[in-house]
């Protein structure tokens, strides 16, 4: 079929990004008999939790006292099970266009077209790519022996393990990872973090356990050689250079925001954030909704938890939008026949 004579797919709402938030927009959308296509850059659900720290334990999930990042994910899509959402992965939304109807015609970078009435942007902070340090030649250490994200932690077990940055990330790594590193060594520009102070005690408390090394200063030079790190160099503040042996690096630098063509599709935003109310999480354009970290208002707490609630208000709105002069009742899961029955329960 040529590409132009791909039929359009039609459906309630186009999501775009399943991580987290998207995924339970699905159910909260689903219980409003609104059926959903998601659209994802990556080539598997879950977003950040699946990409960045899908082992990591999260221990702020209501009545999940620790669940990881993946576990988070697998549970989302066996709860989001009966609404049959369907994924379109490894696509890049390239353009939205407004139909004389109101309803929207999505292009997707592998030529899909889909016609949906609502859209709802879940795409977190766009597509994340990890902020690379000042280090000349890093790039021939990339994926071999300087890492971005923790995939496996096993992988790392047993090595020498280097961790820079002094944020969330990079204190979540060290306080996760040292049990099964050969040693860890934290550097960090000065000795002030931007993480969570339980997670600097904890640190400071693996360091003054000699279970952590501490260094402040800057990396300025890696050796090694075929991508096998050996050691690297690091500039203190009183300008000496010392050298740290290390056969593993992760730089945790923060992650550019990369909102790729959503900047496009005339929604007004805030520093690449999409500014939105707090009943409706309607953006500037009607008939599009943002919801979790793509989104700011004031208060915003980029939160797995704050994320589903909006998301449950935003699919009240949607429902409003599409069936304007149908009644929503508002109803309970636990006690209500007709939700138990589109949950198949
Ligand atoms: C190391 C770390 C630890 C964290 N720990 C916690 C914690 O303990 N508790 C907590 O509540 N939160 C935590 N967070 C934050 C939490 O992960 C986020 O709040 C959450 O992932 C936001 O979900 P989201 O669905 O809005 O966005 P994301 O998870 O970022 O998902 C967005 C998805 O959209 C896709 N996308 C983006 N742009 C496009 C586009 N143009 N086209 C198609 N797809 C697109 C992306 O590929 C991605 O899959 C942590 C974050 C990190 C990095």
């Amino acid at each position: 079929m040529a590409e132009t004579d791909q039929p359009i797919i039609d459906t309630d709402v186009v999501i775009v990004g399943a991580g987290p938030i998207g995924l339970f927009a699905v159910f909260e959308l689903g219980l409003l008999d609104l059926k959903c296509h998601l659209i994802d850059i990556l080539d598997r659900p879950g977003g950040q939790c699946a990409e960045l720290y899908p082992e990591k334990p999260i221990y702020d999930i209501p009545a999940w006292p620790i669940i990881s990042g993946q576990e988070l994910t697998d549970r989302l899509m066996e709860q989001i099970k009966p609404f049959d959402p369907v994924f379109h992965f490894n696509r890049m939304v390239s353009a939205v266009e407004r139909q004389d109807d109101g309803s929207f015609v999505i292009s997707t970078d592998e030529n899909e077209k889909l016609r949906a009435k609502v859209i709802v942007i879940a795409a977190g902070g766009g597509s994340f790519q990890p902020k690379r340090p000042p280090v000349p030649g890093i790039e021939a250490f990339e994926d071999t022996s300087v890492f971005y994200s923790v995939r496996r932690m096993e992988e790392l077990r047993g090595h020498d393990i280097v961790i820079v940055g002094g944020g969330d990330s990079a204190l979540d790594w060290t306080l996760n990872l040292q049990p099964i590193a050969k040693s860890l060594t934290l550097i960090h520009r000065r000795d002030n973090f931007r993480a969570l102070p339980d997670s600097v005690n904890k640190m400071k408390a693996l360091v003054e356990e000699g279970k952590v090394t501490l260094q402040l200063g800057q990396v300025t030079e890696l050796q090694g050689a075929g991508g096998q790190l050996t050691s690297i160099s690091v500039k203190g503040s009183d300008g000496e250079i010392s050298q740290i042996g290390c056969s593993r690096m992760l730089p945790f630098f923060g992650l550019t925001m990369k909102l790729g063509p959503i900047a496009d599709w005339g929604i007004n935003l805030d520093e690449n954030l999409i500014p939105v109310d707090t009943e409706k999480f309607a953006t500037s354009e009607s008939g599009i909704f943002a919801i979790g970290d793509i989104n700011t208002y004031p208060g915003k707490l980029k939160l797995i938890l704050s994320g589903f609630h909006e998301a449950a208000l935003m699919s009240q709105a949607a429902k409003k939008y599409i069936a304007p002069d149908e009644r929503i009742v508002f109803q309970y899961t636990t006690s209500s026949t007709s939700l138990q029955k589109k949950l198949g329960v």
